[in-house]
């Protein structure tokens, strides 16, 4: 998976890759997708939700460019899968998410895969961000949204960098947001697909 999918479209950063190397995938998919936990796409993983594909969870994370000392906002815990790299990335992560199955099921993987020391999994609404340990030097949001969630913006630090996918038309973008000095602008760093963020009040 490294370096057919990762390595070889260009993911350069070693403790991505190191990372993505070490957290063992099949602990996070439904049993009956073991042996496909590897594979280059999505798997369902319930309730209309997937885990992602390795190369976005790869991407997002080297895109937040951590260092090992920072706290990072993950928006859409799923399985719990992305916490887990993040949390090798990051000094502490906290992983949102809004379906109560989905939270309960991130938090035993977390547990035991034995990744649950740096990592708090919580229910509630990404749109609204996690004010309690606001700001959040790095943001990852793991649904698509019209829109990037004001209140993810209000809780990024400055700087801080924010990876969302962003519907436009029939397609959507995944975008890097960077903010410096009160300053937000972003880049397009791929197209891709993925579910939609609910909530939000809508
Ligand atoms: N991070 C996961 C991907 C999960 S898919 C991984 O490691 O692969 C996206 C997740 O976002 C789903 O679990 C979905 O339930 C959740 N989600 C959707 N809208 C949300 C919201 N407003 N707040 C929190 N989580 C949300």
């Amino acid at each position: 998976m490294v370096e057919v999918q990762l390595q070889r479209r260009g993911i350069r950063d070693e403790r991505v890759l190191a990372a993505m190397n070490e957290i063992p995938r099949e602990e996070f998919v439904p049993p009956e997708s073991r042996v496909e936990a590897y594979i280059d796409g999505p798997i369902p993983i319930g309730h209309g939700q997937t885990i992602s594909q390795p190369y976005m969870t790869a991407l997002m994370a080297e895109l937040l460019l951590l260092t090992g000392n920072e706290t990072v906002l993950e928006v859409g815990a799923g399985c719990g899968y992305a916490a887990a790299v993040l949390g090798k990335l990051a000094a502490r992560v906290v992983a949102i998410e809004l379906v109560p199955a989905l939270a309960e099921l991130a938090s035993d993987n977390l547990r035991r895969t034995g990744r649950d020391a740096n990592i708090a999994v919580v229910e509630g609404d990404g749109w609204f961000g996690y004010p309690p340990l606001a700001p959040y030097r790095a943001i990852s949001v793991a649904a698509a949204a019209p829109e990037i969630p004001a209140a993810l913006l209000e809780q990024l630090d400055d700087p801080g960098r924010l990876v969302i996918p962003v519907d436009i038309s029939e397609d959507q973008e995944l975008r890097i947001l960077r903010k410096r000095g009160g300053r937000i602008d972003y880049e397009v760093a791929t197209f891709c697909r993925f579910v939609p963020l609910r909530g939000g009040g809508r």
